[in-house]
């Protein structure tokens, strides 16, 4: 079943209002299995609307609209949508019933516009608005097709698919809907076309489940999807396809679904029941913010160390005068210095430094922007290695990029050394 998506006002096409509609409507439609492969917004404008809902029933099976259901003079679509259905408007009397009783209950008069909203395209069927006026409809059409007519207002249009629409499309399914079930692989230290290089085969020929990568700031997730009866049937197909991804890749893939790195590299923390302090410049405390932004994370982290001036990093890490001189601050030597200081004074297991220049000034021939000095330094507990590790990035982007990405490599260089990988 193909289904297509209208969401009528102007107030949309102006950016007066998001259309939120559209996310809400789109997720249950992917959750039921619905293919959605078209979605417009179009304006309180009689002819255009007319034009889309005739382009929307040429080419799928169900046409979903919301908005203009309303009884003022721009609320068009149920004279748009019978028009294009080819059924004539009567005034359904149970409609109208319902109506005078909604306003009898608020104590409100009933005026003559609000007639219009007791009006049926002829074999439709009223989908019940207890929280508004405005029914919605399901309008049979030509070929078999249906349009559905929705209010625009969230509230009333929510409980409405969930409780009316949606078992209208499961029964016009044959009553067996199938969900969409899918899964997330994330992937660190390695780039989007290395990554869909080494699983080309699979992405060429693998059409169930789909393969799809998505490049994220200094990550990229790989999402793979089935239709099943049930999550259990979805996820047993998807399993086959991930062992084969893990067997090639797995060294990368840090978590799944929603797991953020941060979160995978404390758990790896945890485990190892280690203490890791920061030392950093460019981030400015981005990594420790990351860090704590996970639940329970004094677990391993105690101190972290923001240094912005070359004062600050030889006041509080001991970095050597004469070292940021020389190298200036970002440089191998100071990372490696920052590192060890923080190891040092805060009596953490394992230390990350960043310095680096995030610009937009600041940049020069040999250090341009985008240039990021990371240091690590251990002392060796759980049997994993002391010592001393730096390596530089040269990065794109903005200033919050730069920043951002740097705090991904990070983390991403902790969960290397945790897991006894090359710095
Ligand atoms: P009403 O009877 O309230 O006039 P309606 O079905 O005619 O409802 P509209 O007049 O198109 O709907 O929109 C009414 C309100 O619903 C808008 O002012 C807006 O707040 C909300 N709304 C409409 N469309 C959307 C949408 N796509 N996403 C989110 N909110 C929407
Ligand atoms: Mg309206």
């Amino acid at each position: 079943m193909i289904a297509e998506l209208v969401f009528v006002g102007t107030e949309l096409l102006l950016g007066e209002i998001l259309n939120s509609n559209a996310q809400f409507l789109s997720q249950r439609l992917a959750l039921l299995g619905i293919d959605v492969y078209h979605q417009q917004v179009v304006g309180d404008n009689p002819q255009r609307l007319r034009g889309v809902l005739r382009e929307a029933l040429s080419r799928s099976d169900v046409v979903i609209t919301s908005g203009g259901l309303g009884p003022t003079m721009d609320d068009i679509t149920r004279e748009m949508a019978a028009e294009v259905a080819g059924r004539p408007l009567e005034v359904d009397p149970h409609v109208l019933e319902d109506l005078k009783a909604w306003f009898a209950r608020r104590g409100r008069t009933m005026t003559e516009n609000n007639t219009r909203q007791a009006m049926v395209p002829r074999g439709a069927q009223v989908l019940p608005n207890d929280r508004g006026t405005a029914p919605g409809l399901v309008i049979p059409a030509p070929g078999g097709k249906v349009i559905i007519l929705l209010p625009g207002p969230p509230n009333e249009l929510r409980p409405m698919f969930e409780q009316q629409v949606i078992p209208y499309l499961t029964h016009r399914m044959g009553g067996m809907p199938l969900s969409l079930v899918s899964r997330t692989l994330r992937f660190i230290d390695i780039g989007e076309s290395a990554l869909e290089d080494a699983l080309k085969d699979l992405i060429g020929s693998q059409r169930d489940p789909s393969i799809a990568t998505y490049a994220k700031l200094g990550e990229v997730h790989l999402r793979l999807a089935t239709k099943a009866p049930d999550q259990a049937a979805g996820m047993a197909r998807i399993a086959q396809v991930e062992g084969e991804i893990r067997r090639r890749l797995g060294k990368h893939i840090y978590g799944t679904d929603e797991t953020r790195l941060e979160e995978a590299v404390g758990q790896l923390l945890r485990e190892r029941q280690m203490h890791v302090t920061l030392a950093e410049s460019c981030t400015g405390g981005l990594v420790a913010k990351r860090l704590t932004d996970i639940p329970g994370s004094s677990d391993y982290l105690g101190i972290g160390f923001v240094t912005y001036s070359n004062e600050a990093k030889h006041k509080f890490l001991g970095v050597p005068e004469p070292l940021l001189a020389e190298h200036g601050a970002v440089s191998e030597p100071v990372v490696r210095a920052m590192a060890s200081g923080a190891l040092e004074r805060s009596g953490a297991d394992v230390a990350l430094a960043i310095s680096g220049i995030a610009g937009p000034g600041g940049g020069t021939p040999d250090k341009p922007v985008g240039t990021v000095w990371f240091g690590l330094a251990a002392s060796g507990a759980s049997g994993l290695p002391a010592g001393e590790w730096a390596f530089v990035q040269y990065m794109q982007g903005s200033r919050e990029d730069i920043r951002e990405r740097s705090s991904t490599v990070a983390l991403a260089a902790l969960r290397r050394y945790l897991l006894g990988q090359p710095v």
